[in-house]
């Protein structure tokens, strides 16, 4: 069984730690735990690191002086950006806080900080899920201040969802596929929404499932 950590230095941790805990027994979950420090981090085998707030969050990992090791756990084992996760977790940000932000630069993508507007444009969107499954029900997805991914700067980038064109979002970059929400990169999943919000865990199942296989 996996031991599955959760980053909790800020944002909405306590969320995914629901979302694992209610697939426990129906999937290969040992514990789940929140991670505060770099030896906890040692202890597990796959991290989400959750949506919130990317320059905090890499502010107040830095100062606990355990940036480098989350880089170096997020260059090989699995890891699940989701929202200001993603960012953190991308090569480039644009749109980012000015004076630059840290990164661990992970994950071969060029995201968008904010790219939907603020707080109050924040919105949802139903779209069909093919990697959840074959055949399976379009997933509800929650945008809040959310990240775009503009693009796959590596061929092995495999793009899971597309937001398309016209919902919530503006700007020439949605192009007419509309814009990356969802990829995969080796072992690391990267996610612009906040699947812990809705009652739907087949993403967390998703990722338990890649953490497994890695
Ligand atoms: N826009 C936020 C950031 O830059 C992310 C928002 C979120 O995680 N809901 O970190």
């Amino acid at each position: 069984a996996l031991r599955i950590g959760v980053l909790a230095l800020q944002g909405a941790f306590i969320e995914h730690v629901h979302a694992l805990n209610s697939l426990r027994g129906s999937e290969c979950i040992g514990d789940v735990v929140e991670v505060r420090t770099a030896a906890e981090l040692r202890s597990v085998d796959a991290l989400i690191i959750p949506g919130g707030e990317s320059t905090t969050m890499a502010l107040i990992a830095e100062r606990r002086g355990m940036l480098d090791e989350l880089r170096e756990f997020a260059r090989t084992r699995p890891t699940w950006g989701t929202c200001a996760g993603l960012i953190l977790l991308a090569h480039r940000a644009v749109h980012a806080k000015q004076g630059g932000q840290r990164l661990l630069e992970v994950l071969p993508v060029t995201v968008s900080r904010n790219q939907f507007g603020r707080q109050v444009d924040s919105f949802t969107a139903t779209l069909d899920s093919p990697c959840l499954g074959e055949g399976a029900a379009p997933f509800e997805y929650v945008f809040i201040r959310a990240p775009a991914i503009l693009s796959a700067d590596s061929p092995e980038v495999q793009p899971l969802v597309r937001l398309p064109p016209g919902r919530g979002q503006a700007g020439a970059e949605a192009g007419a596929d509309g814009l990356l929400v969802a990829v995969r990169y080796r072992n690391i999943l990267g996610t612009s929404f906040h699947p812990e919000l809705t009652s739907d865990n087949r993403w967390h199942r998703y990722f338990v499932q890649m953490a497994a296989a890695t």
